[in-house]
């Protein structure tokens, strides 16, 4: 019997905890308050960010939606940046990403301030958090930490695989994995015999960027998936590579005319002791994380004790 990790369950439960640190904000007269910019029409980043600035709203975070012309220019959405910088109501700037190509993406991520940083992406940050410094953490991979912890999997002394190095998920994942005490081994795309190291692996983390990926064979029975990645199957080929005859994703793929599978093959999960589902898992907790590092932000800012989470 495999054990599901529910993402749905946990996102719900951090997002309780964050409303009632907004409640007590209140009571000292502060409400925390997020600035997500949003350029051009990329239309899966607009659903993102719209269930960003819903959740906001859901628990009684300010926010503002500032969408710029896809014809802006660097020193525009520099001018943007430091105007939020300045706001006191603002306490964390998220600039959806990806901007389009003639935007200078990392001046901009460099300009926001550490302690508006709520994408945990600046410099400083991430040496912050690889120096084990309080600081605001990358959300999708904070709500991987926060979903084993959660759902009772151990980390100490495990030996956790993280398949990619990005940034913005495999890097500070394997890094948050690490202050749990977990031996990690952290893969890419130019490593030799990647089987032979994810079939260790007690903890896997697949954070690639390509659908189904990880096979059952790549998986030590037992292991604890986590299935970062979010690929969307718009074919009837595609489909049928992973979900042929599953009633429920004929369903979905009958009314939508698509699907999204993660990075690994959901035949793999059948080898596994338990794991995150696609969808239902990580991803929900990615904007959980957003509204409570908001919050964080918020409280650092104002030197008030940074509670819970
Ligand atoms: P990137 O494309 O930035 O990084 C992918 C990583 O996978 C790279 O380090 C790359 O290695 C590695 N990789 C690619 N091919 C192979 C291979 N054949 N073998 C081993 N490693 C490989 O992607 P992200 O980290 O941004 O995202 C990863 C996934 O997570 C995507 O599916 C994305 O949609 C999803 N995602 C989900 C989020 C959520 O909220 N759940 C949030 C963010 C992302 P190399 O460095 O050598 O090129």
């Amino acid at each position: 019997m495999h054990k599901i990790l529910d993402g749905v369950a946990i996102a719900a439960e951090i997002k309780l905890e964050v409303a009632e640190e907004v409640r007590l904000l209140a009571g000292q007269s502060v409400r925390p308050g997020l600035a997500a910019v949003l350029v051009g029409n990329v239309a899966a980043s607009e659903i993102y960010v719209r269930s960003k600035v819903q959740t906001c709203a859901e628990l009684g975070i300010y926010s503002e939606l500032i969408t710029p012309p896809d014809t802006v220019t660097t020193e525009d959405m520099l001018d943007l940046i430091a105007s939020l910088n300045d706001r006191d109501d603002i306490d964390g700037i998220l600039v959806q990403l990806p901007l389009p190509a003639y935007v200078d993406t990392k001046a901009l991520l460099d300009a926001i301030l550490p302690s508006k940083d709520v994408d945990g992406f600046h410099p400083v940050n991430v040496g912050r958090l690889q120096a084990g410094r309080p600081a605001l953490a990358p959300c999708t991979p904070a709500g991987i930490i926060e979903i084993l912890k959660r759902s009772g999997v151990p980390m100490a002394g495990q030996h956790a695989v993280v398949v990619g190095r990005s940034d913005l998920v495999g890097k500070p994942a394997a890094m948050l994995l690490l202050h749990q005490n977990a031996t990690v081994t952290i893969c890419h795309s130019k490593t030799r015999d990647l089987g032979a190291i994810t079939r260790q692996a007690d903890i896997l983390v697949a954070a690639i960027g390509r659908p189904g990926f990880i096979t059952p064979e790549m998986v030590k029975p037992g292991a604890t998936i986590v299935d970062v990645g979010i690929n969307r199957l718009n074919t009837r080929e595609e489909f049928d590579r992973f979900f042929r005859g599953n009633a429920k994703r004929e369903a979905t793929f009958a009314k939508r005319g698509s699907t999204i599978v993660g990075d690994v093959h959901p035949k793999a999960f059948e080898r596994a002791g338990a794991y995150t589902p696609v969808p239902g898992g990580v991803g929900l907790l990615t904007v959980a994380m957003l509204m409570a590092n908001t919050v964080h932000a918020a409280q650092m800012r104002r030197d008030l004790p940074r509670r819970g989470l």
